[in-house]
């Protein structure tokens, strides 16, 4: 058992990409999660707000209500600057319910058909939230910029990664190794603060 929250955290996520990440992120520093798959059914919460944080707070408070466990929550998506900042909050639907990460990349690269690079800038963003018994502990941001590439690139992550160019590495985010990703995205900066308040709050050290 870890020694900074006495017991596993509950990912209070539906994507099975985030979980991985999630996992991995709190596995390397020995925090155990469980999934919402370990709990019993609980209704999904409507993802109906206008920003990621209204979200993130909405997922981790609903879902904590369900467990002892202290629940995280993630609300993330993709911002491209010359699209005025959307997909944004609706990332997940911005190609249609059902769509897969091809849908999504196939959609973002012909909205900036002939886009030079220049313009091509873009962002992730991440909220995470931290509840436990249907109170809100507190929110932890993380955000990375790189560009959209003109081509789907790698096989990796999930989501938009094929199409984020991150130049700092020279690679998309499929392109990367789960490690490398998570030293620059928006939730490995997120969960290394959440990690950091762990450490403080809870005052242990692993
Ligand atoms: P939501 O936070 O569940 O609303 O979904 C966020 C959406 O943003 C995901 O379904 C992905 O399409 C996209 N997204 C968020 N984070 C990442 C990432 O790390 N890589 C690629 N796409 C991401």
């Amino acid at each position: 058992m870890n020694t900074i929250t006495s017991g596993p955290i509950l990912i209070a996520t539906g994507n099975p990409g985030k979980l991985e990440e999630l996992r991995t992120l709190l596995g390397t520093i020995g925090i155990p999660v469980i999934s919402l798959d370990d709990i019993s059914a609980v209704p999904a919460f409507p993802e109906e707000g206008e920003s990621y944080e209204e979200n993130a707070v909405g997922k981790a408070v609903h879902y904590s209500r369900h467990t002892d466990h202290l629940t995280l929550a993630d609300d993330s998506g993709l911002e491209v600057d010359c699209l005025g900042g959307i997909p944004g909050v609706r990332s997940a639907r911005f190609a249609g319910e059902e769509a897969g990460s091809a849908e999504k990349c196939r959609k973002i690269l012909s909205l900036l058909a002939g886009v030079p690079a220049a313009r091509r800038g873009a962002g992730f963003r991440c909220v995470l939230a931290l509840a436990r018994k249907g109170e809100l502990i507190r929110v932890f941001r993380g955000t990375c910029r790189g560009r959209i590439a003109t081509q789907p690139s790698g096989e990796k992550g999930f989501g938009f990664d094929p199409v984020f160019f991150y130049p700092l590495a020279g690679k998309t985010f499929a392109e990367l190794a789960p490690d490398e990703k998570h030293r620059f995205s928006h939730r490995g900066r997120a969960l290394r603060s959440l990690l950091t308040y762990l450490k403080k709050e809870w005052g242990q050290e692993n």
